[in-house]
C-alpha cells in the first residue's frame, strides 16, 4: 500500500476505534442469523476486492451491530470483559507492530514487558521470585497446560513408572477442567462439596485415600467458581495436597482478579501455595479477549512438559533466555498480555485494586437489594461479584422470556443459570462501568 493509502484506511479505522471507546453507553445490539446477514452483506469476499471503505462500513453497519457489546453495564450475562481503555487502544498496536512472542530471541522486548505484568499478578497471588508463566488465549488453555505440566512431575516422579491417571476437583469445577481430562485421557474425581459448595482438606483426603493417592496427577481448587463465585478452601486443599506430594493447581479464570481486592483478599489465603495458577484478565481484569495469565511456581517442571523439540527450533530451545512458548500447550503467540501490560503501566495498580473494588460494591448493593424485595430470594451466600437469586413464583420459562425480552428491548443481557435442576437469575459484575442504578433497572423489571 501507497503511504496515502495507509493513512486513508488508517483514518478510517483509528476513527471508528475512537467512536467505539467514545460511546457512553455503548449499544448492547443484537444477534442475526446467517440469512439476515447474508441479505445485507451477500458475499463479501471478492476477486478484486470491496476496498477498505465498503469493507469497514460493511463491519460499522453491519456486521458489528449484530455482535453484542460484552462491556454494556447492563451485559451481566457468563462473565462479561470490560476492557480499560489504554488496554483496548494497545490492542490495535500489538497488531501493528508484527511481534512474535514466542521466544526471547524474536521478542525480547515484549516478553519482558508481558513477564512484569506476570510478576504483578504473581505478587498479588504471593508466589516467590522464581515463580513464571506464559499469557495464553484463556483459561481452558491455561488449565490444560498446567494439568499437562502436573502430569510431566507425576510420571516422572512416580515409582516404578506408575503413570498417575487421575484430576480431583469439585463438581462446582468450570468445564474445562472435565474438557482438559478428556484431552489427556485423565479420569476426571468429583469430590463432595461442604455446605457452602466448597472443595475442603478432609472431603478431598478421603477421596485420595478411596482411589490411592499415587494414582493422582493434580489437585484442582477452584477461586471463585463461574456459576456462584465460590472459593474452596485452599489452605486445606494445600495441607492435604503437600501432605500427599500432589501438584496444586488454582483455577482463579475468573476470581482471582479479586485478589488486588484488600476487601476480599483474605478468602484467598492459602493460594499462595499453588503448583500452578491461572487468571483471566479478560474476565475481570479489564484486558480484551483473549488473555489468560499462567503462573508456576517452578516453571522448569512446566518447561520440560510443554518444550517443542525440532531441529529447525534448536536456536530458540537451547537458549537459556525465557521463552513463553515453553510454558503452554502452543507454539506460536501473539504478545496478547501486552494490552494489560500497557494498561497496567498506564494507569497504575492502584487503579486496578479501586476497579475491582468498585464491582464488589455494585455487587454488595445487588445483595442488598435482592434481600429487600419480598418477590426476590438469594440462592446463595455471595463471596464475590457474581449474584444468584430466584424470583418467587417463577418457572423456567418465565425466566426464559423475561431474558428474551430485556434482550430484545437492549436493555440488558442476564441469561438465566440453573443449580440442582433449578432455574435462577444470575448477575456477573465485572466492569466498573455497571451502576447501581443499572440494578435496580434491571431488578424492577422481575417484579
Ligand atoms: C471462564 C472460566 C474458565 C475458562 O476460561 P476461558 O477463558 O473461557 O477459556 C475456567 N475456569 C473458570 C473458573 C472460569 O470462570
Amino acid at each position: 500500500m501507497s503511504d496515502a493509502s495507509i493513512e486513508a484506511l488508517g483514518k478510517l479505522v483509528l476513527d471508528y476505534a475512537e467512536e467505539r471507546l467514545k460511546l457512553d453507553p455503548v449499544p448492547l445490539d443484537y444477534t442475526l442469523t446467517s440469512d439476515q446477514l447474508f441479505d445485507r452483506v451477500g458475499n463479501t469476499i471478492t476477486e478484486d476486492g470491496l476496498g477498505g471503505d465498503r469493507a469497514m462500513d460493511i463491519f460499522a453497519e453491519v456486521l458489528a451491530p449484530a455482535c453484542l457489546s460484552i462491556d454494556h453495564p447492563r451485559y451481566l450475562s457468563f462473565v462479561p470483559c470490560a476492557p480499560s481503555e489504554a488496554a483496548a487502544m494497545f490492542d490495535l498496536v500489538v497488531g501493528a507492530s508484527s511481534i512474535y512472542a514466542g521466544s526471547w530471541l524474536e521478542g525480547s522486548g515484549a516478553v519482558f514487558a508481558e513477564n512484569q505484568a506476570l510478576r504483578w499478578i504473581a505478587d498479588l497471588v504471593g508466589l516467590p521470585r522464581e515463580a513464571g508463566g506464559v499469557f495464553v488465549p484463556g483459561g481452558t488453555i491455561g488449565n490444560l497446560s498446567a494439568l499437562v505440566a502436573a502430569r510431566h512431575r507425576a510420571r516422572r516422579t512416580a515409582a516404578d513408572g506408575a503413570r498417575p491417571f487421575r484430576i480431583a476437583a469439585t463438581t462446582g469445577a468450570h468445564s474445562s477442567i472435565k474438557s482438559a481430562c478428556d484431552v489427556m485421557d485423565a479420569e476426571f474425581v468429583g469430590v463432595e462439596a461442604d455446605e457452602r459448595g466448597r472443595l475442603t482438606g478432609p472431603a478431598l483426603e478421603a477421596v485420595l485415600r478411596e482411589h490411592g493417592p499415587e494414582s493422582f496427577i493434580a489437585v484442582v481448587a477452584t477461586a471463585g467458581t463461574t456459576n456462584f463465585g465460590i472459593i474452596d478452601d485452599l489452605t486445606g486443599v494445600a495441607e492435604v495436597c503437600e501432605r500427599y506430594g500432589l501438584w496444586f493447581h488454582v483455577d482463579g479464570a475468573y476470581g482471582g482478579a479479586a485478589l488486588a481486592a484488600p476487601s476480599v483478599r483474605h478468602l484467598f489465603a492459602g493460594v499462595e501455595r499453588a503448583d500452578s495458577f491461572i487468571v483471566d484478565p479478560h474476565k475481570w481484569l479489564f484486558a480484551p479477549f483473549d488473555c489468560c495469565a499462567l503462573l508456576y511456581r517452578s516453571p522448569a517442571d512446566a518447561r520440560a512438559a510443554h518444550t517443542q523439540k525440532a531441529s529447525y527450533l534448536d536456536v530458540l530451545t537451547e537458549a537459556p533466555e525465557w521463552n513463553p512458548t515453553d510454558y503452554s500447550v502452543g507454539l506460536t503467540r501473539r504478545a496478547r498480555g501486552l494490552p494489560l501490560w500497557f494498561s497496567l503501566a498506564t494507569n497504575g495498580s492502584k487503579a486496578y485494586t479501586a476497579a475491582v473494588e468498585r464491582t464488589l460494591e455494585v455487587a454488595r448493593f445487588a445483595i442488598e437489594e435482592i434481600r429487600s424485595r419480598p418477590y426476590l430470594e438469594l440462592a446463595h451466600d455471595p463471596q464475590l461479584s457474581v449474584v444468584v437469586f430466584r424470583r418467587l413464583g417463577w418457572s423456567a420459562e418465565d425466566y426464559r422470556r423475561w431474558s428474551d425480552h430485556l434482550l430484545e428491548m437492549e436493555t440488558a443481557f442476564v441469561v438465566p443459570t440453573s443449580h440442582d435442576g433449578e432455574t435462577l437469575a444470575r448477575f456477573a459484575i465485572v466492569n466498573p462501568q455497571t451502576t447501581e442504578d443499572d440494578i435496580r433497572t434491571i431488578l424492577d423489571t422481575m417484579a
